[in-house]
């Protein structure tokens, strides 16, 4: 597009003041020839001021590369092409646009800058020139997505920075309003603090019955179990599989409980679909793309947990990867990562709760249990969660957790659990949330 107006501002507008003088010299009626010329100038206008309206954006909204804020140096020289086809190293994101900065070295040559910018033309995008006193920038947009490393080992190139968030579905700028994700009537993602809570995994009838319904009655809204385990060793218990599903189904219906559990690989998602309402991605799969993948074609929400080593950035990508599948009830996880310290099993990430909350619009829970891995830890960092700002918490409760078959170190007791509940009743509503206000009514709690 961009092209062609300006081929038809230099090549259409001259013809037109041409064809009116010619008109006015063959004795047409002068103000036809006029009338002509005018619109000749007009549209002349029109596209020049277009031009330069341009070119001062783009120098004014470029960062210096030097750090420095020198708008007044920038003087706009822009080249605007229009994306071609795609190349090697682009690919097509739904609902993403790259745009990114080009900063070349103070030193780099005429002959390099023009290199860069063909390439980055080659590849399909606009480049929006500005160079100042010490050196040149150059604003790289288009529909398509662009390997930044592609540029980076260009000659005369310094560094290539993105200004906007790698991952774009997931992202508040994207969609500036809190998400919620709706199971029946619970709401994640909205004013109440929601509580999953229930055992690692399904073991007996009579375990998930009674854990089901003890967490019930402290106020969780959601019961969790596992029946497909990814366990560190493969010795340790795995899970009960399709049995497992299908007792933790009758108890969440005996309890009036939605169901979250564990999917680990797309083979499992056709069966697990069928019993529960939420699936949740673990740690050790948040990098499973291909089931990442799947799981944005599913028709419920996913509940995707931090991976062990991951960082912000990389789990809200895995979180993309499952919007752009069509999926957006997408629930976010922090769990705790793996660092140096070696007192608690994970070091619980309180910070990332804020942080995402602010890059995201997608609802945050928090499972202290794996954060802190031990049941003597999971109250304080529950507490601590809901105060910075957590939509919710996930917490393995056992109804006898000294025999659990798994995870029973950080598995509550239903009265430890119980008495967290009523704690929770109280930091929700200092920081302006409700939680699970209807079995306090019940118990008759005063504290
Ligand atoms: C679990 O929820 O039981 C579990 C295995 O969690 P994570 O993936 O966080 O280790
Ligand atoms: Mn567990």
């Amino acid at each position: 597009m961009t092209n062609q107006r300006f081929v038809f501002a230099w090549l259409v507008v001259p013809t037109l003041a041409a064809a009116g003088a010619t008109l006015e010299a063959a004795g047409t009626t002068h103000s036809f020839a006029a009338a002509i010329a005018t619109t000749a100038l007009v549209v002349s206008f029109y596209f020049f001021d277009r031009k330069s309206s341009s070119a001062v954006a783009t120098g004014t909204a470029l960062p210096n590369p030097l750090g420095e804020t020198r708008p007044a140096d920038l003087k706009s020289d822009t080249a605007m092409i229009d994306p071609g086809s795609a190349n090697e190293g682009t690919w097509e994101a739904p609902g993403t646009i790259s745009d990114e900065v080009v900063v070349m070295n103070a030193r780099a040559t005429e002959a390099q800058i023009d290199s860069v910018i063909s390439r980055l033309i080659e590849l399909g995008m606009d480049v929006h020139r500005s160079s100042g006193v010490t050196s040149t920038v150059l604003r790289v947009v288009g529909a398509l997505k662009i390997d930044p490393d592609l540029i980076r080992i260009l000659d005369g190139v310094y560094e290539v920075l993105q200004i906007a968030e790698p991952y774009k579905l997931a992202s508040r700028t994207f969609k500036p309003e809190d998400t919620v994700v709706t199971v029946g009537d619970v709401r994640i993602g909205g004013d109440e603090v929601i509580v999953m809570a229930g055992p690692s995994s399904a073991e007996t009838e009579e375990q998930v019955h009674a854990t089901a319904a003890a967490v019930k009655r402290a106020g969780a809204k959601i019961l969790r179990g596992g029946a497909f385990k990814p366990r560190s060793s493969p010795y340790s218990f795995q899970g009960l599989g399709e049995e497992g599903l299908r007792m933790l189904r009758s108890a969440a219906d005996a309890q009036n409980l939605k169901l979250i559990s564990e999917v680990m690989d797309i083979s499992q998602i056709e069966l697990i679909v069928r019993y529960c309402d939420i699936f949740e991605v673990g740690a050790r799969n948040m990098q499973n793309y291909t089931l990442l993948r799947e799981l944005g074609h599913a028709s419920k929400p996913v509940l995707l947990k931090r991976g062990i080593s991951a960082t912000i950035e990389e789990w809200l990508l895995s979180a993309e990867s499952i919007l752009a599948g069509g999926n957006n009830d997408v629930i976010l996880c922090e769990r705790g990562v793996r660092t140096f310290e070696t007192a608690t099993r994970n070091t619980f990430d309180i910070s990332a709760i804020p942080v995402v909350k602010k890059l995201s619009h997608l609802p945050v829970v928090a499972d202290p249990s794996h954060g802190a891995g031990r049941r003597d830890m999971v109250a304080q960092l529950a507490r601590a969660a809901v105060a910075v700002g957590a939509d919710g918490l996930i917490i393995e409760v056992h109804n006898d957790p000294d025999h659990a078959l798994s995870d029973g170190a950080r598995s509550m007791h239903p009265s430890q659990f119980d008495r967290l509940m009523a704690e929770l009743r109280i930091i929700a509503p200092a920081i302006g949330r409700s939680i699970c206000l209807d079995a306090v009514a019940r118990r008759g709690w005063v504290r």
